[in-house]
């Protein structure tokens, strides 16, 4: 008899759990649309010319492999703190801000979690309903409570700001707020740039502290200036803020795990002493990050040229997914001639469309149809080619039924 007799099977995550059953689908028009990952028309992955390019100059520098030091590497840290606020903001100009190289988006919040469990204890982090699925599990493993604030109204598959407004007002004092930047993963529903400042008011009424997650910047909008502005409109407001970003969609670096956890403190003097807490909370989980894709993104914005060609390449990924949104709705609208409203694909932003779909009707969509999704009725669109709208349209009208 084993050992580890008292572990039983722990159920597969709902999310990468849904490509492993893609994976073992034989029918021909199966589609996956779990996972947030871009695929090219040809529902390939795709290695942006940037990367290429940026690991081509690495290899011919022949950089070395030695160990970063635990907050990263210094040439990223700039860069993508830079990338976040803008190389002119008041914040970097002060020196008020501490970076730290994450693994990746998870990675960085995960730094965060922890520094809340260590240093605000009881503090609640209310994070919005629906949201990420493993937002939960990071709070969790981490030993931080939390709570959800309202954030979708099924009624009509858009944001429930009253609702928002008056959780994130109800909420004791110093809780955090955890915001998505911009391409609300699972809704694809963002406030508008007045409800953000509203949202900015309370959280300043309530002393609460902003902790936003970035995992989308440039890949909402195609603009990063334009997917980084709730984040500016707060740091602009001279609040102290957290901010955890990802390199996995913008630059496609999914597996090279590259990101950073920003903290916005009060004066220079506290964001260094909160550094290095980071640091302390780093040192014992992984010593220090992997160095590759930190170069990668410390090229593509450290040279004009790749940094001009990342943008067009992000806008034709923006653009490609917004192309078969579009195409998604009109299939849709064609085929289907009662009175219900689609116009939330249209409003909805990034690289998830929030269907509307219960559970059984997303179990529908997998069984009948062979397509992948998770059961809060998301989709991504990243995983959709034009060619198969129609197909998808029928599905989801199907499903609906
Ligand atoms: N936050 C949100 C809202 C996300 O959608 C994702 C990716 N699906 C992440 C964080 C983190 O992804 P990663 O760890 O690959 O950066």
């Amino acid at each position: 008899v084993s050992k580890f007799n008292e572990l039983t099977m722990a159920p597969p995550d709902p999310i990468l759990g849904v490509s492993e059953a893609f994976r073992a689908d034989t029918h021909e028009m199966k589609l996956n649309l779990g996972v947030g990952a871009y695929r090219t028309e040809d529902l390939q992955p795709y290695v942006l010319d940037v990367v290429k390019k940026a690991e081509n100059l690495m290899l011919e520098r022949g950089e070395n492999k030695e160990y970063l030091p635990i907050e990263g590497l210094a040439a990223f840290n700039k860069a993508t703190a830079e990338l976040l606020f803008g190389a002119e903001s008041v914040v970097l100009q002060q020196q008020r801000v501490a970076t730290v190289q994450g693994l990746s988006g998870t990675g960085s919040l995960r730094l965060a979690a922890v520094l809340i469990e260590r240093y605000f204890p009881g503090a609640k982090v209310l994070i919005s309903a629906p949201t990420w699925g493993n937002h939960k599990n990071i709070f969790n493993d981490a030993g931080v409570p939390w709570s959800e604030y309202r954030y979708y109204d099924p009624k009509t598959v858009g944001l429930d700001f009253d609702g928002m407004i008056s959780d994130i007002k109800a909420a004791p004092a110093g809780s955090f707020v955890l915001l998505h930047g911009c391409a609300h993963n699972p809704t694809g529903i963002d406030p508008t740039p007045e409800q953000w400042e509203v949202i900015a008011d309370v959280i300043q009424e309530k002393n609460h502290i902003p902790f936003f997650d970035v995992a989308y910047q440039g890949f909402a909008s195609g603009s990063l200036d334009e997917d980084a502005s709730s984040v500016r409109l707060f740091a602009d407001r001279g609040m102290e803020l957290l901010v955890a970003q990802s390199y996995s969609k913008n630059l496609g670096l999914y597996s090279e795990r590259i990101g950073a956890i920003n903290v916005v403190c009060s004066s220079s003097e506290v964001a260094q002493r909160v550094k290095s807490q980071l640091k302390r909370i780093a040192r014992p989980m992984y010593s220090n990050p992997p160095i590759h894709g930190a170069r990668i993104v410390a090229n593509v914005v450290g040279s004009p040229d790749l940094f001009n060609e990342w943008k067009e390449e992000m806008a034709v990924m923006a653009g490609r997914i917004k192309s078969v949104r579009k195409k998604l709705y009109d299939s849709i609208t064609e085929k289907e001639k009662t009175s219900k409203d689609w116009s939330f694909i249209l409003k909805q932003i990034g690289m998830f469309s929030f269907t509307g779909l219960n559970k059984a009707q997303s179990e529908n969509m997998t069984s009948k149809w062979h397509v992948y999704m998770t059961k809060d009725g998301r989709i991504s669109l990243a995983g959709l080619s034009a060619a198969k709208c129609d197909y998808l349209a029928d599905a989801i009208i199907d499903s609906y039924h």
